[in-house]
């Protein structure tokens, strides 16, 4: 079994509450979330920093962060922005050493309540939270079936 958290999330023998998954990339709650909804977003394939990721599959991952980022705009969370944000490198505090995207979903006025789940890291309501988040997902694939017809 591999060393390794994140890939052990990945092959189902470590336990994640998972958002959304396919051929390249798994979306899951951070456990420790800064605000409610912290999403980890990570390459299936190990690499440990962006010195070992595949240019192809930084921009895969962006690419998926980014329609999160935007779905969480279209949640029960209605977020008003987020930080999509890596840790690259023990000097950047990486501290698991598999790439991984941030997607934290921001509200606006919400510096306090930023800084205090900051120092907490106190998971809120997974099942629910998780929930919302794939009924974003759903929404905006929804939004885009629309104005493409
Ligand atoms: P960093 O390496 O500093 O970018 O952050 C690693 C993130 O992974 C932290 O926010 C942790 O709370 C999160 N984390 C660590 N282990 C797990 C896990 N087993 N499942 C979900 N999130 C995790
Ligand atoms: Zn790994």
């Amino acid at each position: 079994m591999s060393a390794c958290i994140f890939c052990r999330i990945v092959t189902g023998d470590a336990p994640a509450t998972k958002i959304y998954e396919d051929d390249a990339v798994l979306a899951f709650l951070d456990i420790r979330p800064i605000t409610r909804g912290h999403t980890l977003v990570i390459p299936k394939r190990h690499a440990t920093d962006l010195d070992e990721l595949d240019p192809a599959m930084g921009a895969t991952l962006f690419s998926f962060g980014h329609r999160l980022a935007k779905s969480m705009r279209r949640t029960g969370l209605a977020a008003d922005g987020a930080n999509l944000l890596i840790n690259d490198g023990r000097a950047a505090f990486q501290t698991v050493h598999h790439v991984h995207l941030h997607v934290i979903p921001r509200h606006r006025g919400d510096t306090l309540r930023f800084a205090k789940g900051f120092v907490l890291r106190r998971p809120h309501d997974t099942e629910r939270t998780a929930a919302a988040l794939r009924s974003g997902l759903d929404r905006l694939a929804e939004e885009e079936r629309e104005t493409t017809a």
